[in-house]
């Protein structure tokens, strides 16, 4: 039997990692594409496609 639960969670939308603030991404996000937080400003790296997955961007510092 299938969780109908399983379904919802996969729909969830994306959080921004740093502020917990929902990210409108585009339709068809590319792997590495880096976006911004509307809400908070911080960079975010997109780490995986399925499922969809954002961390934090970090910039190495020279
Ligand atoms: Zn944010």
């Amino acid at each position: 039997m299938l969780n109908d639960w399983q379904d919802a969670a996969s729909s969830e939308p994306t959080v921004c990692p740093a502020c917990g603030a929902p990210i409108g991404l585009p339709e068809d996000p590319i792997l590495g594409e880096v976006m911004w937080c509307d809400a908070c400003g911080a960079e975010l790296e997109v780490m995986s496609l399925q499922p969809l997955r954002v961390e934090l961007f970090e910039e190495e510092e020279k």
